[in-house]
């Protein structure tokens, strides 16, 4: 049973479904959907998506950016270069892509349904557990239940579940906020897209923004620091203004992007986080994805996670005599790894965000590529 029809519980439930194990998802939401914003997959990621059998498909909804730049936020002078095109698929085994969130969780829906159309069940808002020998049980707040040999939890940084099962404190704000937009790339200059894919960076802010869905709509986040998030829920709407006035000192064809942006499609997060967990099962239920290790934006891992994630634990499954033996394998192969991709992800902000941006380059000596990210396999890893 896996609590959330998120990237997470979907690549799981499909990688589950491939391994000849059944599973059962159950989403809180009314209807299947995702966010209107871009994804990074790192070639970490691209290739635990191609493993499930969507290579063709990843490959039509996704944009391999030739290269990448960060700029001064300023004068838009390259600071550094990365180049992407071909390498990563040489160097790593798997394209380096950029996606619309929408179209990859879209595909693993389908794919999912497409092996059991009874698989997904929604309006199903998981409330809490219990356990025994002999199952899993989930208590949903429509009254109903469902039973399982293991429960995981891949409700997101929010997670119900993980609260029962490790801790009571909230996730807390982390004092960053990212406004994410979609504007259409026919409204801005040509050269604002040049390279595709880039970063602008400055003291205390950061704009990211890249090319998806074939080059017709450019995806933008951009982060500052704020001192308290007011409203209840972690996302609302936002003017376009608001925007442009705290990115007020970028470059001109940084703030071109952003005044592009339809007023319906910008709108702002808070970010919010819990602490790395040394284990995160108990029994028959454990974690996954951004449930049992929130991991901030800053190196475009967090999904990415996710996903290796729910193939090594499918692996798990499918390899071990018992849920205890899957379980504790699960957690030897992944709670080192994705603390520290939660720990540098965390940290990488302060070099993104420090006062001297001009001395950027001589301080980028550990990103999610040269921290060796990219090449790990999640369908070979050792289990
Ligand atoms: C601004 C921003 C930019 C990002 N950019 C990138 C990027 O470029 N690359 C990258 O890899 N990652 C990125 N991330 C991180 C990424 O979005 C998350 O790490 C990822 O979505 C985690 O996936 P998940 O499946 O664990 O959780 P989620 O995507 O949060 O999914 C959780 C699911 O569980 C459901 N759910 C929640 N509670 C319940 C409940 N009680 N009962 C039933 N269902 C429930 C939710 O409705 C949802 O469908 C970014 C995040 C942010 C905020």
């Amino acid at each position: 049973m896996l609590i959330g029809a998120g990237i997470g519980g979907l690549t799981c439930a499909l990688a589950l479904q491939r391994a000849g194990i059944p599973a059962q998802v159950f989403e809180q939401a009314p209807e299947l959907g995702e966010v209107g914003a871009g994804l990074t997959l790192s070639p970490n990621g691209s290739m635990g998506i191609i493993g499930l059998g969507l290579e063709d498909e990843l490959a039509k909804a996704a944009d391999p950016p030739s290269y990448q730049a960060v700029h001064h936020y300023k004068t838009g002078r390259v600071l550094v270069r990365r180049e992407r095109g071909d390498l990563p698929q040489q160097e790593y085994g798997a394209p380096y892509y950029q996606i619309h969130r929408a179209d990859l969780h879209e595909m693993l829906a389908r794919a999912v349904l497409a092996n059991d159309p009874e698989c997904i069940h929604l309006n199903h808002e998981f409330e809490r557990f219990t356990q025994d020998a002999g199952e899993a049980r989930a208590w949903f707040r429509n009254g109903r239940s469902a039973a399982g040999r293991v429960l995981v939890g891949c409700d997101g940084v929010k997670s119900l579940v993980r609260s029962q099962l490790r801790e009571s404190e909230p996730p807390e704000f982390t004092g960053y906020v990212a406004w994410r937009g979609l504007a259409p790339a026919a409204k801005v200059p040509p050269e604002a897209m040049d390279p595709p894919s880039g970063i602008y960076i400055g003291p205390g802010h950061l704009f990211v923004r890249y090319l998806i869905r074939g080059g017709e709509t450019i995806n933008y986040v951009a982060f500052a620091r704020r001192d308290d998030w007011l409203t209840e829920s972690w996302s609302q709407h936002s003017e376009v203004s608001e925007v442009l006035d705290e990115f007020g000192e970028f470059h001109s064809l940084a703030q071109s992007i952003i005044s592009a942006t339809p007023p319906e499609l910008c709108y702002k997060w808070g970010l919010f986080s819990r602490r790395p967990l040394e284990s995160w099962s108990m029994g028959r239920v454990s974690l996954l994805g951004d449930a049992a290790h929130p991991t901030l934006p800053f190196m475009g891992q967090g999904a990415v996670m996710a996903i290796e994630d729910g193939i090594v634990l499918a692996r798990c499954l499918g390899a071990s005599a018992g849920v205890a033996e899957a379980l504790r394998r699960y957690e030897a192969a992944r709670v080192e790894r994705t603390t520290l991709v939660m720990v540098n992800s965390a940290e990488i902000i302060h070099r993104f965000f420090a006062p001297d941006t001009d001395r950027f380059a001589d301080r980028n000596d550990r990103n999610e590529e040269s921290l060796g990210l990219f090449s790990y396999n999640p369908w070979s890893v050792p289990i």
